[in-house]
């Protein structure tokens, strides 16, 4: 960095995206996402981050239309062929997390059966992950 200027190079050309991947905030799941585009071999994506990841979509806030807004503007700018909308375990969007006797694996596939329906409208295939601090699980 010289005089407050980074040198860097963006593609001038259109890109289209293998996914749009709505991913939470929190910086201990980065690796995660990472892995994730690795192991699915995804080339250019589009990720939406915000706290909670997909937990908005899957409740009835204010956040959820500006996530679903955000999906839209990725499909129609970057066509991706999936959506991926993430979970994760220790998410301090959920807390305090009131599990019920469930497990937190269990509360959070039910939160994916919500999350998923909020992007059916869409039409593409949807692949929702859950991370945990060890595994990424793909539903
Ligand atoms: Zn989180």
């Amino acid at each position: 960095m010289e005089n407050g200027i980074i040198k860097t190079r963006v593609d001038r050309g259109h890109v289209e995206v293998d996914a749009c991947i709505l991913w939470c905030i929190d910086p201990r799941f980065r690796q995660a996402l990472w892995d994730f585009e690795k192991a699915q071999k995804f080339g250019h994506i589009d990720v939406i981050k915000v706290a909670g990841g997909a937990k908005a979509l899957a409740g009835n806030g204010a956040t959820k239309k500006v996530l679903v807004e955000q999906v839209g503007a990725s499909i129609r700018l970057h066509k991706p062929k999936v959506i991926v909308p993430m979970f994760h375990h220790d998410c301090g969007a959920y807390k305090p997390l009131n599990l019920k006797g469930e497990t937190e694996d269990d509360f959070l596939r039910g939160e994916v059966v919500k999350a998923t329906k909020s992007l059916q409208h869409f039409g593409l295939p949807i692949m929702p992950v859950i991370v945990s601090f060890d595994e990424i699980t793909v539903l």
